[in-house]
């Protein structure tokens, strides 16, 4: 049975994205509801996989479909491949299942030669039109099918500037082209020991070749793996006539979104040049007028292009990112896809789409991806603060970063891996950039618009972009960057802000997100929908503050280490540790005792009506004590110097002896948790005292409040059963003493395999169970984190043993089925039992759709996350049901 290969746009439609490409695919829906389309036909993602099956080699069945719709493109448009007289001129353009822009490549004007140039030439009387067609042509074929760099072409442009002392490209005239076309053919014969190919029909089948091959070229491949796109959904090649926008003043072409990408404002947004070519726009090359000014210069067309735009955003019902060409006055669609949006965008632009009623509110919630929203719920610069700018480029990407200067991709990359902050400077990005904007903080470029490689990358990327800032003179040699007296140079500290353009020597203060208003009511929609909770991490009452702000709907783990660590708390928390006796201890813990009720009764009060869930201590003794080897420095210093104080010395050697007894071989696993309390139960009674009056306090005041006591790191039932006795007899003896009683639940975390497999008998003493997912990872992978992140994990992840790092995305089928199973087996002991996630797993989009499926009552992530977590939460209900 014969494959169907080829389509020709009038055979396709919108829905063929996976056998057409995502180009392909829109092309021919653009084609059906009769947009003034140029003709032409796709060679399917199927043929690309049977080309590499094949070997890299085009099949006879593809061949003989490829030569069948190239006929029918002839009798469509009347010209012939090849035809001196009037030959027909195609664009060969790459387009995969999931957009990949400028990562693959394309030929526009193919089907030149030295017979059919001088047709043209003729045929549109327009001789100089003609040759920069063809030596854009040998350029972009050289370049893509033949490996010749697009550098040595533009020397040889650049010495026929010289020579002729023309600024512009524009002023080469048509016998100026022919001499450079010359120059291109020697250059091609030099290199490749062959004339440049003349035959069109073998110019063609060389192009969809190379298009297939394109599929796996470095920057390609690297895009896949960042977005994370399958490698083996491969590219279609779309054959189309050529329309050309450079064919003089009346023509130019342009690239436009319907709606503002930055921002989502409802204006068409975008630009065009005029007399130009395809790729000219985005390269950067030239800096491109605004849309708006189209509608000036060609008014005609600007009101035909605004009807066009409003019909395919109600026919795709979302933001377009849109090709056109305008010909000699008539206006050509080249392409349209759903465009790339800034999350502050994507927000607006779902929001105002159900307002407008293109759209529901469920289509609305899964439209906003909240990996994205990372972005939005980033700091910003401080408008109260006086800001030194030294430069004003185009607000291409929202965001503010600060870092040192680099002026090359390579570099960014290196002094990443090293751990410095980067902002990377270029006159413009290409394709072959990419890992350095991965790499950096923010981008900054001197030439392009608003639609150039960065802006368009970064966008999608999240990271803060300034664009087309062409009072930076950029000397990538000898790495400056200077604007009218300032040099900054690299290695120097920049800040800059994408929403304004504006870029800062130094370091600048940066402040808290705010949620606009389509945000917030998007959240609201978010609420109506989940089913599961969303609480936060917080420790401190700014924090919490914070959280409720953001909505969460109190507090799923706020650790009490931190209280233990300022700077006045230390000597008493250390007098604590260093403690002989018990009697000792006791005074140490009850100089604590008052300050630990201020820091719950701040927390408790900003959380008044919610649970919020306080776990006892649970790091090792000896992080509160100073460094080992730092003190065996310090003391042998005292015991080498003749006047050292005595007394002083014999405080350092004592505190030396009792940091070498809790010094541990393993602190992840040594004596830490619950395993704290159990030898010093005073420490966690103290903590639950305080948290009992700071509780009573806020209640003679009238606030409600709802603790939730966690004990950390139980494995076995019988850890838990002493907590609880201390908790309970602590709640008694406060209740004794002020008469008042405390509603209050105990539970433990699951961060243990032990305790999920025995989370029946847990269970039984406990009220909640909160899963630890960070410490359940390391102990259930057996991996230290910091070792495992710093020392091999990346291996891991880049040779793909591992799919994704277990500690930003929950590894489902291991830690999940701990999860699981402590749910199902606590649960088959109290059906109550309330279940939730505290680990950063909590926060993140995956993870937070498996708690849901697995039954959790909430999930809690960092305040800045909740946000996120409320709009994933909502997602993984309209997905799961
Ligand atoms: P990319 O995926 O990198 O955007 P495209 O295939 O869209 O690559 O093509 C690159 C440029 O060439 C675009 O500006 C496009 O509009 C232009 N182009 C492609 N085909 C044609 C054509 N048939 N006529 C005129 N311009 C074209
Ligand atoms: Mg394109
Ligand atoms: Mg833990």
């Amino acid at each position: 049975m014969s494959v169907k290969y080829v389509y020709l746009f009038q055979e396709g439609s919108g829905e063929m994205k996976s056998v057409l490409g995502g180009k392909g695919a829109n092309l021919a829906e653009m084609t059906k509801v009769g947009l003034p389309v140029p003709p032409g036909f796709t060679i399917s993602t199927e043929a690309c996989n049977a080309y590499y099956q094949a070997g890299k080699q085009m099949t006879e069945e593809m061949k003989d479909q490829t030569i069948q719709a190239l006929k029918q493109l002839e009798q469509m448009t009347g010209k012939k491949l090849g035809d001196a007289s009037d030959p027909l001129l195609v664009s060969v353009r790459s387009g995969s299942v999931i957009s990949m822009p400028g990562m693959m490549d394309t030929i526009l004007n193919l089907g030149l030669n030295d017979d059919t140039v001088k047709g043209l030439a003729e045929l549109t009387e327009n001789p100089r039109f003609a040759y920069d067609c063809y030596r854009r042509f040998i350029q972009m074929f050289s370049d893509v099918v033949l490996g010749i760099d697009h550098f040595y072409f533009e020397q040889i442009i650049d010495d026929m500037k010289n020579e002729k002392s023309y600024r512009l490209d524009t002023e080469l005239t048509s016998e100026d082209w022919q001499r450079v076309i010359e120059k291109y053919k020697e250059l091609v014969q030099q290199k490749t020991r062959n004339p440049f190919p003349q035959n069109p029909a073998d110019q063609l089948n060389w192009a969809i070749q190379s298009v297939f091959d394109s599929w796996n070229n470095q920057r390609a491949v690297i895009y896949r793996k960042i977005h994370k796109i399958p490698d083996d959904l491969g590219t279609a090649v779309n054959v189309q006539m050529m329309v050309f926008g450079n064919m003089g003043d009346d023509s130019g072409t342009g690239v436009a979104f319907t709606r503002n990408p930055s921002t989502g404002e409802k204006v068409l947004y975008g630009e065009y040049l005029i007399n130009a070519q395809g790729e000219d726009v985005v390269a950067g090359i030239r800096t491109p007028q605004p849309i708006h000014r189209l509608k000036e210069e060609m008014p005609d067309v600007y009101r035909q292009f605004e009807q066009i735009c409003h019909q395919l955003e109600n026919h795709y019902k979302d933001m377009q990112d849109i090709e056109f060409t305008v010909e000699r006055g008539k206006l050509f669609m080249l392409q349209t896809r759903t465009g790339k949006r800034t999350a502050h965008a994507a927000i607006k632009i779902a929001v105002d789409l159900v307002e407008e009623g293109l759209i529901n509110k469920e289509t609305a919630l899964l439209r906003v991806d909240p990996d994205q929203l990372n972005q939005i719920l980033h700091r910003r610069v401080d408008p109260d603060t006086t800001l030194q700018v030294v430069a004003k480029g185009l607000p291409a990407s929202p965001g503010a970063a600060s870092g040192k200067v680099v002026f090359d991709a390579d570099e960014a990359e290196k002094w990443s891996k090293e751990g410095e902050k980067v902002i990377l400077v270029r006159p413009e990005t290409t394709p072959e950039d990419i890992h350095g904007i991965v790499a950096s903080q923010g981008i900054i470029t001197s030439r392009g618009g608003m639609t150039s490689h960065a802006a368009v990358v970064a966008r999608g990327m999240g990271k803060p972009c300034i664009c087309g800032c062409e009072e930076l003179k950029i000397d990538v040699k000898v790495k400056t960057a200077s604007i009218n007296n300032t040099v900054i140079r690299e290695g120097d500290l920049i800040s800059m802000d994408g929403g304004t353009g504006a870029i800062m020597l130094g370091e600048v203060a940066l402040i808290d997100p705010v949620l606009s208003d389509e945000f917030q009511k998007l959240l609201q929609w978010a609420d109506e929908v989940r089913k599961i909770s969303v609480r936060a991490n917080a420790d401190n009452p700014e924090d919490a503050k914070k959280s409720r702000e953001f909505g969460a709907e109190g507090i799923g783990l706020c650790r009490t280490e931190h209280m233990f660590m300022a700077a006045e708390r230390v000597p008493i928390v250390q007098e604590m540790i260093l403690a002989e006796t018990f009697e000792e201890r006791l005074e140490a813990l009850n100089k604590l005792l008052p300050m630990q009720q201020g820091d719950f009764y701040g927390i408790l009060k900003e959380m008044a009506g919610y649970p919020v869930t306080i776990r006892l201590l649970d790091p090792p003794l000896h992080e509160f004590l100073p460094n080992l080897e730092e003190l065996i420095v310090e003391v042998t210093k005292l015991q080498m110097s003749p006047d050292a104080d005595p007394a002083e010395r014999y405080e350092k050697e004592s505190l030396l002896r009792k940091v070498r007894k809790l010094h541990e071989f393993n602190p992840m696993l040594g004596h830490r948790g619950c395993r704290l309390g159990i030898v010093f139960p005073e420490i966690y009674a103290m903590q639950v005292e305080a948290i009992f009056k700071a509780a009573i306090q806020l209640m003679q005041e009238g606030i409600s409040v709802e603790p939730e006591i966690m004990i950390p790191l139980v494995g076995h039932v019988n850890e838990l059963k002493l907590m609880r006795r201390v908790v309970e007899e602590t709640a008694e003896r406060i209740g004794q003493e002020t008469g008042m009683a405390v509603t209050f639940t105990i539970g433990t975390m699951i961060e243990v395999p032990r305790a999920a497999l025995t989370a029946d008998e847990i269970a039984e003493e406990a009220d909640f169970f909160s899963f630890g997912t960070n410490d359940l990872t390391q102990t259930t992978f057996g991996f230290s984190r910091d070792d495992a992140e710093g020392k091999f994990l990346h291996h891991y992840i880049d040779h793909k043993i591992l799919p994704e790092n277990p500690f930003a995305s929950l590894d489902q089928r291991g830690v999940g089925k701990l999860v699981e199973m402590g749910v199902q087996l606590g649960r088959s002991a109290k059906p109550d039992l309330k279940t939730g996630i505290c680990g950063e797993h909590g926060g993140e989009k995956e993870s937070i759709d498996f708690c849901y499926r697995a039954g959790l009552n909430y999930v809690s992530c960092s305040p800045f996350r909740v946000p996120l977590a409320r709009l994933a939460a909502a997602q993984a209900t309209l997905k799961n049901g």
